[in-house]
């Protein structure tokens, strides 16, 4: 239960004065929580995009236009618009001692101007000052008030995002009334670290921010940022440690096994294993064989070998006397897996089975049955694993091919169907470290830095579509030269008939010129339609394979040596570079064509750059986190992964590995978070709601 503490935060923004009905609904679209209306603490949390400053108070004559000023005036005259003429504008003649001022305001009831601004009163106008007519002139000052107004007047005032219907002033408004009702609360980060830093308390930080004494006070580089930044990602990193604290629980089984299997294996590869496979095959065994539960990403570039480093894993297991699964995220991916991982295993007397959505009826069951009895080691197969009839006798590893497409949740579903399961994730998109910390926690990292052996560069070359007709004098060339193409178009999401129609209709124009040697596969293609079409490009039967982005995932044919991207410009980095990675994985020089339609953006063109200038995986991720900021990369803006709300990764990132480290060290002390710490932090963890974690802490 949340500590009543906190209550007044939780309370809807309508519990605030002056907010109604009609605001609430507003304040529950600004803060965005999915439809769900908003609290004092999401009012809170709405920190400010920019700031204006009013400290500049300078003589009319020192006026620079332009500026936003705040000038102290006596108020000559007033000129209302001709009788009729409402839309005319309404003007007030003001004074200091060194120059003269127009007021300008539109559509303002005379009675209002009268009352703010009365003749021979003085008064503090703040706004832009503009020139007009060779005067100056301030259009709907921001704000005006009287002499003993003037120290409530902010210097600094902070600017909201906003959504239409609300104004700024009604945010700032709805801000100063949360923050008065602010709870004082104890302090959960430690006294050093905040006093090496000079952060302030939660709440001083609330308020500096919003009533800022400067513009770099309410920057999020500020030191009132920077802590509230650190108070989420130390919420997230403690609550990540505590799920692995109990995902790990050492209730898991040692899985030694006697590497007989893996060395037959290894034995019957046609290439020496990388070292960095080596090394990251070492780190799961040594994983395996401890007796806490394995949580291990394996990253690693398109084509740098992953799938034998996840078979000799799945090995090691079954030397241990279990079974594996390897799961794929489609259907396609899922069958080549099962086309490699086959004739190794058969030479290592490894008993495999495929089990997709397409494997019904007699056979099927045969396979469920033979995985049950455990006459099956490792089950190959996409989400048709998680399916209730499926079971295994004794399942000890479960390996997620391109993870980030799956949730966390179904990550967990595999692992249940066995007791104490160990898991292997694959992830083909090269995470930058700091993602790594932030979704995944304490989790462990292998990566396969190394390309395999033998492998050419692939020269990118960006082309406008103008000049299509030289790209398919390119692809002609080719294929006389016996190589084989891959011409992807994009999916655009709003339609997928449409889309498919435009890879229809460059499939029709292309086989107009080349005849049967061309060949179309897209994501409406029934299993074993795509799966034909697939297996006739990689057995050369076919020579150009048009897809819509269905190839994106892992499908692999080494004599494919050019990748034609049709609207380049439509895509993002990662898949860009994903689809790259479809050629240059044989012995011969690969090439990949981005066609884009002209004018580039600047993104995409920027986009574009990176891929010309780079094939570093790693890089082309961190630029893809620059340039799309961090939901994109993993893809989780789709999955659901809650964000963050004042971290920014970009200017915060940098704080991820201190709050891993805090959080690991807090639960080290006090595993149950009974100190005066622990339970500070307890509140911390309800704050930024990620309180479903200690729902784990009374579990254990
Ligand atoms: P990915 O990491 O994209 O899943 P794969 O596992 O599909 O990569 O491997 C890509 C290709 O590289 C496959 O054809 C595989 O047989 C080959 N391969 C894997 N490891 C090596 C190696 N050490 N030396 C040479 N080729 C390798
Ligand atoms: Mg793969």
């Amino acid at each position: 239960m949340r500590p009543s503490l906190l209550d007044p935060l939780f309370a809807g923004v309508g519990s605030l004065p002056g907010i109604g009905p009609k605001q609430e609904a507003l304040f529950a679209r600004l803060t965005g929580r999915g439809g769900a209306s908003a609290r004092v603490l999401d009012v809170l949390f709405h920190l400010p995009s920019a700031t204006i400053d009013r400290s500049k108070r300078p003589l009319l004559r020192d006026v620079v236009p332009g500026e936003t000023v705040t000038v102290a005036v006596t108020i000559d005259r007033h000129r209302a618009p001709p009788p009729g003429r409402t839309r005319a504008p309404y003007r007030i003649y003001a004074h200091d001692a060194t120059g003269d001022i127009v007021l300008t305001y539109f559509n303002a009831p005379r009675g209002y101007l009268e009352k703010l601004l009365p003749v021979g009163a003085l008064r503090h106008v703040s706004g832009v000052a503009t020139l007009w007519d060779g005067m100056l002139q301030m259009v709907h000052p921001d704000r005006v008030v009287e002499e003993r107004e003037l120290d409530r007047l902010p210097l600094v005032e902070p600017v909201y995002p906003l959504t239409e219907g609300l104004s700024g002033r009604q945010v700032g408004r709805a801000v100063e009334a949360a923050l008065a009702r602010l709870p004082s609360l104890p302090e959960w980060q430690e006294p050093r670290w905040l006093a090496a830093r000079r952060w302030p308390s939660f709440a001083d930080a609330l308020r500096a921010v919003h009533r800022p004494e400067s513009p770099a006070a309410a920057a999020p580089e500020s030191p009132a940022w920077s802590r509230l930044a650190y108070d989420e990602l130390l919420a997230s990193q403690l609550a990540l440690a505590l799920v692995r604290a109990h995902v790990r629980r050492p209730r898991g089984r040692r899985n030694v096994g006697d590497g007989r299997l893996r060395a037959r294996i290894v034995s019957s590869l046609p290439y020496a294993l990388t070292a960095s496979q080596r090394k990251a095959v070492d780190d799961i065994a040594a994983d395996l064989a401890k007796p806490e539960r394995m949580l291990r990403l394996l990253q690693g570039d398109v084509g740098s070998g992953k799938t034998v480093v996840a078979l000799l894993a799945a090995a090691a297991v079954v030397e241990a006397g279990r079974q594996a699964a390897l799961m794929a995220p489609t259907e396609i991916l899922a069958r080549q897996h099962y086309a490699t991982i086959a004739p190794l295993a058969a030479a290592a007397g490894l008993r495999v089975a495929l089990i997709t959505g397409r494997e019904r009826g007699r056979e099927r069951a045969e396979a469920e049955r033979a995985l049950a009895e455990g006459e099956i080691d490792l089950a190959v197969g996409t989400h048709a694993l998680f399916q209730e009839t499926v079971a295994f006798k004794d399942l000890g590893l479960a390996i997620i091919d391109e993870q980030h497409r799956f949730g966390v949740h179904q990550r967990l579903a595999l692992a249940r169907k066995g007791e104490a399961v160990d898991v292997l994730v694959l992830t083909a998109t090269p995470i930058p470290r700091t993602l790594v910390l932030t979704y995944f926690g304490d989790m462990d990292v292998s990566q396969l830095r190394e390309k395999p052996a033998g492998r050419q560069p692939i020269d990118t070359r960006a082309v406008p579509l103008s000049r299509l007709d030289d790209v398919v004098e390119a692809v002609g060339r080719a294929i006389d030269e016996g190589q084989r193409v891959y011409w992807v178009c994009p999916l655009v999401a709003e339609s997928e008939s449409i889309d498919i129609a435009a890879a229809e209709e460059r499939f029709a124009a292309l086989k107009a010129r080349f005849g049967r040697a061309v060949d179309l596969v897209h994501g409406r293609m029934k299993g074993a339609h795509k799966d034909a079409a697939m297996a006739r490009f990689a057995a050369g039967e076919t020579r150009v394979l048009v897809a819509t982005t269905v190839i994106e995932v892992g499908v692999d044919v080494p004599e494919a040596t050019v990748m034609v991207v049709e609207h380049a410009e439509r895509f993002g980095l990662a898949q860009l570079h994903q689809l790259r990675g479809r050629v240059g994985r044989g012995a011969k020089r690969s090439t990949c064509l981005l066609l884009y339609k002209a004018p580039l953006g600047a993104t995409a063109k920027a986009r574009l750059a990176i891929m010309r200038e780079t094939d570093d995986g790693f890089r082309i991720a961190e630029e893809d986190l620059r340039l799309r900021g961090e939901g994109d990369v993993l893809g989780t803006r789709q999955s659901g992964m809650p964000g963050f709300r004042l971290a920014r990764l970009d200017v915060h990132g940098a704080m991820i590995e201190a709050a891993r480290d805090d959080a690991a060290l807090a639960l080290a002390r006090d595993p149950h978070l009974e100190t005066p710490r622990g339970q500070a932090l307890r509140l911390l963890l309800y704050l930024f709601e990620r309180d479903e974690a200690i729902r784990l802490l009374r579990a254990g």
